[in-house]
């Protein structure tokens, strides 16, 4: 066995470090390549001095690029005595050969700080302490910044949120008031179609509906339905004269009272300005529906307070019956207004079923009409006088005409079935100059045969005043027919001086200066004020029937003649009472004061040559003194 000569192995060996040295050279390298492009900082420390510090430490800690290397450790801690605690807090714990993490301030090269999070390890693990030692350094301020800016974007984001959440929620709740508000419309509207906005009262077409329902039940159980159409007597009157607002507050009072009065599955409906209908739940025949109609009467006629006037409106009721007077909503309806139509013919404040001759009576007013053309130039109106008294020696002082219609198929008709349609179709013109042409006729007749009854008054219409010659005709006819003016009384009703206003008020002052009297006829049921009492050209006031009529023992008619008579008397007026029927009525007007009657006590109308016969001989007198 040969063996090696020494040369060869010393060769082999110093071959073999070659190539130690050579993969040595080639991992550091690679290390080094790592620690220069690594994103945090890595520094080389041994014997309390920089011996490598990579670029991003260099650059982390603001030294220039490769001036950190020689410098000793403790500038980058805030004084050497820091330097020390950490080496001497630090040094132990790597000599063991652990590894230590800890966070804490480290100072630029221009002396600011900020806070590291460091880890410190020996460079070489089986000589801890002859290595050196690795610090491996991350800005934890940068660190801690993003994650302020994170924690920041997100408390924002969550603020956001919670905004958009509050926007979201207001815009929802505006969305449902919206959404309320227009459920709220549509309800109104729906109200609206089916009520009096004035009121709050069914109207029409709700009625029809409420009428079709209790027709149909009806007609089930073979019962009743009545239908009571109710119109306010002379509202029109009070509106003209105090105002859409006082009719308004009176329309609705009476709504009131209407509702009170009835019950609760009654329906009652406002069907026009002044009318309403009321349908009772219960099935009501005749006898039912007329105690319904009493009561209604009663509680509607109790004068009502409207911003300091006393209104009292009475009604005018017609009732229809199902199954009698028709089957269906509209004839029964239509019935039912007919029916109060000749309530209010026969006097008002009454009611009056539906009759078969009640249906004709509106065609019958329609020839009426066109009959009434006719009548004047065929002679068919005629007057009547009646008389009027005064109460204490029951003595004749004047004599009022009243006109009538001579029918020829009809008989005699009363001016309250044409007057109003006289004054529709303008006819009150020609017919009111033919009223007063004849009365003075008659007057001067009467006065050549001896015969002298005062004065004589003629009725004027508020139509009339509409005409503003109206003064300068009633002059020329009295001159025509030889009559002094001063013998002439006009009669006009409350409510005309209150429609027709300053036009009128010049008209009878016009009259005035002719010296025609002027009385005030009907007083009491319209609503004059007393302010325009002492503004006209007035006389007399004639106190209206309806008053009278329950005297003495109707107190607040008592106490209203009474007021009236007291008013007149300050005023300077004369007062006459109209339709005087009882001693006792008389005995009672004359108590209070007043000093004139008119009435069928005394005497009716009556055609002209009876209230000769009657009253132009001295017997006549004596006629009336004993009654
Ligand atoms: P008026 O001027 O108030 O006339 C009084 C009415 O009462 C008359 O009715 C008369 O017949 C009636 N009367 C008189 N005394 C009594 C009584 O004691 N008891 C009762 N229950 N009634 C009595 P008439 O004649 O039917 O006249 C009604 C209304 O027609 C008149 O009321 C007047 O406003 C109007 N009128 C009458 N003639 C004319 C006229 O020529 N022109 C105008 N424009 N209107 C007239
Ligand atoms: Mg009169
Ligand atoms: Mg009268």
């Amino acid at each position: 066995m040969a063996y090696a000569p020494l040369e060869l192995l010393a060769k082999n060996t110093a071959h073999e470090r070659l190539r130690e040295e050579r993969s040595l050279r080639q991992r550091l390298l690679k290390y080094e390549a790592i620690t220069e492009h690594a994103a945090i900082g890595i520094a080389l420390t041994r014997d309390q001095r920089f011996e490598h510090a990579n670029p991003h430490f260099e650059q982390m800690l603001g030294w220039p690029r490769g001036t950190l290397s020689g410098q000793p450790g403790h500038v980058v801690w805030r004084s050497r005595q820091e330097h020390a605690a950490i080496g001497a807090f630090v040094g132990p714990l790597l000599a063991r050969g652990q590894p230590v993490d800890f966070e804490h301030e480290v100072v630029r090269h221009d002396g600011t700080r900020f806070l590291a999070r460091i880890r410190a390890r020996s460079a070489d693990p089986v000589h801890p302490t002859r290595g050196g030692t690795i610090w491996i350094v991350e800005d934890v301020a940068e660190e801690r910044r993003s994650v302020e800016a994170l924690r920041r974007a997100h408390a924002e984001l969550e603020a956001r949120l919670g905004e958009s959440t509050e926007a979201l929620a207001e815009a929802s709740a505006r969305l449902r008031d919206e959404i309320a508000g227009r459920e709220s419309a549509e309800r109104r509207i729906r109200h609206l179609a089916h009520h009096d906005p004035l009121t709050g009262l069914p109207n029409r077409r709700l009625l029809h509906e409420r009428l079709e329902q209790a027709l149909a039940s009806a007609r089930e159980s073979g019962r009743s339905v009545a239908v009571i159409f109710i119109d306010l007597d002379r509202f029109r009157t009070i509106n003209d004269a105090l105002g859409h607002a006082v009719g308004d507050a009176l329309l609705e009072a009476v709504a009131l009272r209407l509702a009170d009065s009835l019950g609760p599955g009654d329906t009652v409906a406002r069907v026009g300005g002044d009318e309403f209908v009321v349908v009772p739940a219960e099935p009501a025949g005749a006898n039912e529906a007329a105690a319904v109609c009493a009561r209604l009467l009663e509680c509607l006629s109790q004068p009502c307070e409207i911003t300091g006037h006393c209104l009292r409106v009475t009604p005018s009721i017609g009732i229809s019956v199902y199954p009698r007077d028709g089957e269906d909503p509209e004839t029964l309806l239509g019935r039912a207004d007919a029916a109060m139509q000749h309530a209010r013919a026969e006097g008002r404040q009454c009611y009056r079923f539906f009759t078969e001759p009640v249906a004709r009576a509106p065609a019958d007013s329609l020839q009426l009409g066109n009959e009434l053309h006719a009548a004047l130039s065929r002679g068919e109106l005629v007057l009547h006088y009646q008389p009027r008294f005064a109460l204490a020696r029951r003595r004749f002082v004047a004599i009022e005409a009243l006109v009538r219609w001579q029918h020829p198929r009809r008989g005699l008709i009363g001016p309250a079935e044409f007057i109003s349609l006289a004054e529709e179709t303008g006819l009150i013109h020609p017919i009111g100059e033919w009223v007063l042409g004849e009365a003075c006729r008659q007057l001067r007749q009467w006065r050549e045969r001896g015969f002298a009854p005062g004065s004589i008054a003629v009725n004027l219409s508020a139509r009339q005043f509409r005409t503003p010659e109206l003064a300068d005709t009633v002059r020329r006819i009295a001159a025509d027919a030889g009559v002094d003016p001063r013998t002439l009384e006009v009669e006009v009703t409350e409510s005309t001086l209150m429609q027709e206003g300053g036009p009128a008020l010049a008209t009878l002052q016009a009259l005035a200066t002719l010296g025609i009297r002027i009385a005030i006829d009907d007083f009491g049921t319209g609503h004059s004020n007393l302010a325009c009492l002492r503004r006209w050209p007035v006389h007399r006031l004639k106190i209206d029937r309806s008053l009278v009529r329950d005297l003495p023992a109707n107190a607040d008619d008592a106490t209203i003649v009474r007021a009236i008579v007291g008013l007149a008397a300050n005023l300077g007026l004369r007062v006459v009472a109209e339709g005087v029927e009882s001693e006792d009525q008389m005995r009672f007007l004359q108590d209070v004061g007043c000093e004139e009657g008119q009435g069928f006590l005394f005497a009716p109308p009556m055609p002209a040559a009876e209230l000769e016969r009657r009253f132009a001989h001295r017997g006549a007198m004596r006629e009336l003194c004993t009654g």
